[in-house]
């Protein structure tokens, strides 16, 4: 809070005009807004003419059509939220009360709100700091100490932070020796890709989100994507009610409303073909942050491994204190004064107060990139300039 200016002048203090020039106020730069193509309207316009609004018919078709040619995995359900579609995952891989999952700390809450309500205990991993994802030689040494325990996960959940895939070569190889299963959080690394591969593969599921903060949204939305045809069957099944194919409504199991709305998909079908483009100006805007900002001592930036390209979804930079001058925490409000939106690397999740009582490996890499992490202004729809009132700003702050 800046402090508040004395009505009176004191006698020792200098005489402040009564009004001082401020500069107009610039319109407000945020993280990640939704960003259009251009030919929505048109999209919406022909799946409205159809009539087709529910969540089926052709522009759902077409959509997980193109979904499934964008991951390059052959069976694809489009979904109401990515949320819904690791749901949907946890439900396929069998997920039931008192099972386990593990899931890397550093990650957003909605990786395991949905199995933490099925009754599942999560366990919260440590992230690798050359890729700020799960950690696979912890997770290797972890699953042998739960074999050994005679107690293993139900599913293994790798999340792909701000844009990065996770290795998913070694974590299927560490999973497949016990038989555990592979659900992977890819809500935004959509175009992302690792080992020559898009982000996800390798895992049983891929979850993907359309939230209008991601790369491409639908205004809303999500999918699960799987090469296992009979899964994604399951999947559909299980989001439209679990009903029969009856003319009464039969039901052998119940079931979610989670498929996507024709109307969304006709959004979502609008955008996808940009992903491409938006990734590289993503990546472009996450270069630009480097060069301008990466020799000022104390300033440092997520790492990309080779085997691997990150989306940049969010650009995301360490801010040493010591060497800088102020903190992360410091640079934000200052930022925000100024109308630029950042946010703090996600809190680790076995920092949360909701999960005190639950087990966790390691944590610490996790809780250091909390303590010094922030997200800037990401948004593909971002101009140079704006960028640049952003770097501006950060670098007016160094001392
Ligand atoms: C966006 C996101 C989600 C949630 O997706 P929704 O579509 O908003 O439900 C889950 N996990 C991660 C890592 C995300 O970035």
């Amino acid at each position: 809070m800046a402090p508040v200016q004395p009505s009176v002048a004191l006698s020792s203090a200098p005489i402040l005009p009564f009004r001082r020039e401020r500069p107009a106020p610039q319109p407000p730069l945020h993280l990640s807004p939704p960003h259009l193509a251009g030919t929505e309207l048109d999209a919406l316009r022909e799946t409205l003419e159809s009539g087709w609004l529910a969540p089926a018919g052709p522009t759902l078709t077409r959509f997980e059509t193109a979904l499934t040619a964008t991951m390059q995995l052959p069976h694809a359900v489009a979904l109401s939220s990515g949320t819904a579609a690791l749901h949907l995952g946890y439900r396929l891989l069998g997920v039931e009360p008192g099972d386990e999952i593990w899931t890397s700390t550093l990650t957003f809450v909605a990786t395991v709100a949905p199995a933490i309500q099925m009754g599942a205990t999560p366990r919260f991993l440590d992230v690798d700091p050359t890729s700020w994802t799960l950690d696979p030689h912890l997770l290797r040494e972890e699953l042998s100490a739960a074999a050994r325990r005679g107690r293993l996960p139900r599913v293994v959940v790798p999340a792909d932070l701000y844009g990065q895939p996770s290795d998913m070569e070694a974590i299927r190889a560490a999973c497949a020796r016990w038989g555990v299963a592979v659900l992977s959080d890819s809500a935004c690394a959509l175009g992302g890709r690792q080992h020559g591969k898009p982000a996800g593969h390798g895992a049983d599921l891929v979850a993907v989100s359309f939230n209008g903060n991601k790369n491409v949204t639908a205004g809303g939305g999500g999918a699960l994507l799987s090469a296992d045809g009979a899964m994604i069957g399951r999947a559909r099944h299980l989001a439209t009610q679990a009903r029969e194919p009856a003319a009464h409504y039969q039901h052998e199991t119940t079931g979610f409303n989670y498929a996507m709305s024709s109307v969304l998909a006709a959004v979502g079908l609008a955008q996808l073909p940009s992903l491409e483009e938006r990734v590289e100006t993503r990546r472009a805007i996450f270069g630009r942050y480097v060069d301008a900002l990466g020799l000022l001592p104390g300033l440092s930036f997520m790492p990309e491994p080779g085997w691997s390209r990150s989306t940049r979804w969010l650009s995301a930079m360490l801010v040493d204190p010591r060497r800088f001058g102020v903190d992360r925490e410091a640079m934000r409000l200052a930022l925000a004064d100024q109308g630029i939106e950042s946010r703090p690397v996600w809190k680790p999740l076995h920092l949360q107060p909701a999960f005190r009582q639950t087990p966790s490996a390691g944590g610490q890499v996790a809780a250091a990139l909390f303590e010094q992490g922030l997200c800037l202004p990401s948004g593909s729809g971002m101009t140079v300039p704006e960028q640049f009132r952003a770097i501006s700003a950060i670098r007016a702050l160094h001392r």
